[in-house]
């Protein structure tokens, strides 16, 4: 019902946590506490997951995956850093990089 409000940590202090008993859909590790409370069936990682998926996209942006094609190029794209609505022209990393550059 409620839509993700679960804001990135600003790493202050009073954050409340979610007491519970849940496992890390990466490493199997028991989760005890959140700091949002969970959706039934969502993915949830351990702390060290969380840490290593956030070092390795680099970003906190969440990624919306799909089945799109590029528009200049043709190539298949299968994530984006947002909802496209239908009909929109999308383009690769790559042709919005060259664009963006040129
Ligand atoms: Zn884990
Ligand atoms: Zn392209």
């Amino acid at each position: 019902m409620d839509e993700e409000k679960n804001s990135p940590p600003a790493g202050g202090a009073g954050r409340p946590m979610f007491q519970g008993n849940w496992k890390c859909s990466e490493c199997d590790k028991e989760i005890t506490e959140l700091p949002f409370q969970p959706n039934e069936g969502q993915e949830l990682s351990c702390k060290e997951c969380y840490a290593k998926k956030r070092n390795t996209q680099r970003s906190s942006r969440p990624m919306v995956q799909g089945n799109w094609t590029c528009s200049d190029c043709g190539k298949a794209i299968t994530e984006l850093p947002f909802q496209p609505s239908e009909g929109q022209s999308l383009s690769c990393r790559d042709c919005y990089l060259a664009k963006k550059n040129s």
